[in-house]
């Protein structure tokens, strides 16, 4: 089952609860507008070769669409379409007056010279300038794009309009307009939600014990941050391997041992375990933060955790789902835990919009009473639906696009 087909799942069976009506249905499941682009580059060596990029505004109901652009060989035009749709549900469970969007260039931006790269990003904006904008359509980073990538974007998109452009384009560097708070938003958003879920199944977080896949930004973020609330952090995973010690892991700690050796394995006081073992350990909280397609139909009866709280998009399949569910595993889904990012992004648009910047604890306050709030609205709508908290985040998102889909006109509602 590709990325499109998995996403369909949760958000029929959302439609199908909430007894949608059926226009409103066809309006949501269909992307906006989907661009796709050709990109001549000039290359070091003096040939041209040309690149595919992409822009899906999936939804502009609730605001301009947002959404990041990623650089990988494996891009399609149906991945695209996916994310964008996961960020218009992610921006209305957040609550954020945007709709989603999502772009990318089919590239292995490892072999390309910082020169060539700096040419093709200019080019991807070139080409899709006539649809975004501040109010139109505001890209951010992906997999393998950075704040770099962002500037470079920023300077082509404010030469094309002859104005100084920050408010279309967030995840900058602090000197053009970037905001405090953002490194560590995704972790802290995983965190919160957590928190939420362990105080659902009345876990005190200080006699709790949590697994980690995953260390790099989303991962990282969380484990330490989870192990700020007391949590024992017992067993961390890299692609290279994974480790577990009874005793905790100390996640600062580990994140000095990565920078010196690149990994996370072979860190003093813990043994080696695999990535299986890690997926099952016995643990109250399991956070899988390194990929999608982690927890499936094979692996699912297995899980021990009592919680689960997704920072990566899509780490568990449908199949899984429904086995965690017959478990009674109580599983945060991705839209709602890892929207910390967005909601960050958010706060940097603002803070660009009126060219005034916060301190790092307002951008951790406002963010921190944005995610209580739309996990609040997840669960209720779970209890009211008799559904799990998957189907509950796309019914508290849909909900609320349909009202504006109302108050607009797009459909008369019968
Ligand atoms: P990253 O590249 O910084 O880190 C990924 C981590 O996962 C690395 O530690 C890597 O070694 C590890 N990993 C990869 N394959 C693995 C495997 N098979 N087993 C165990 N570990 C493995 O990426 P990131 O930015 O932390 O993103 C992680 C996930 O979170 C992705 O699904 C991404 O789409 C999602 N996400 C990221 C953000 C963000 O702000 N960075 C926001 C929302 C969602």
């Amino acid at each position: 089952m590709n990325l499109f087909e998995m996403s369909q799942i949760p958000m029929k069976a959302a439609i199908k609860a909430m007894k949608l009506d059926p226009s409103a249905a066809a309006i949501i499941e269909n992307p906006e507008r989907t661009l796709e682009v050709s990109i001549p580059v000039k290359m070091d060596d003096g040939t041209v070769k040309v690149f595919i990029g992409y822009r899906s505004q999936h939804s502009t109901v609730m605001g301009p669409a947002k959404g990041g652009v990623r650089y990988h060989p494996n891009v399609c035009l149906d991945e695209v379409k996916t994310l964008a749709m996961w960020m218009t549900t992610k921006c209305a469970i957040a609550g954020l007056p945007y709709g989603g969007g999502k772009g990318g260039i089919i590239v292995d931006p490892a072999k390309l010279s910082r020169g060539e790269l700096e040419r093709l990003t200019r080019g991807w904006i070139d080409k899709v300038a006539p649809i975004i904008g501040e109010k139109k359509d505001i890209p951010a980073p992906d997999m393998n794009t950075n704040a770099q990538i962002m500037g470079w974007m920023m300077d082509e998109y404010s030469k094309i309009t002859g104005q100084f452009e920050p408010g279309f384009i967030t995840g900058k560097a602090i000197c053009v307009g970037g905001s405090l708070g953002r490194t560590a938003a995704t972790g802290r958003g995983v965190m919160t939600a957590a928190m939420e879920a362990l105080k659902v199944k009345k876990i005190n977080p200080k006699k709790a014990t949590c697994a980690v896949q995953g260390f790099g930004n989303v991962g990282s973020w969380t484990a330490k941050l989870i192990h700020d609330q007391g949590v024992t952090i017992v067993a961390i995973s890299d692609v290279y391997g994974a480790i577990y010690s009874d005793k905790g892991i100390d996640p600062y700690e580990l994140a000095k041992h990565v920078a010196k050796t690149g990994s996370v394995t072979k860190f003093k006081g813990t043994k080696a375990i695999s990535n299986e073992e890690l997926l099952e350990a016995k643990v109250d909280l399991l956070c899988p933060c390194a990929m999608e397609g982690q927890i499936t139909g094979a692996n699912a009866a297995k899980l021990n955790a009592k919680v689960i709280c997704e920072g990566a998009n899509g780490p568990t399949t449908p199949d899984a789902d429904a086995i965690l569910d017959k478990k009674g595993i109580f599983v945060v889904p991705d839209i709602l835990a890892n929207g910390g990012g967005v909601t960050v992004s958010y706060f940097e648009w603002v803070q660009n919009l009126y060219r005034y910047f916060w301190t790092e604890e307002e951008v951790i306050d406002k963010q921190v009473a944005l995610m209580r709030k739309a996990f609040k609205e997840v669960y209720d709508a779970s209890k009211e639906y008799k559904v799990d908290m998957r189907v509950g985040a796309y019914i508290s998102a849909i909900g609320r696009i349909n009202e504006a889909m109302k108050i607009r006109g797009m459909y008369d509602p019968k």
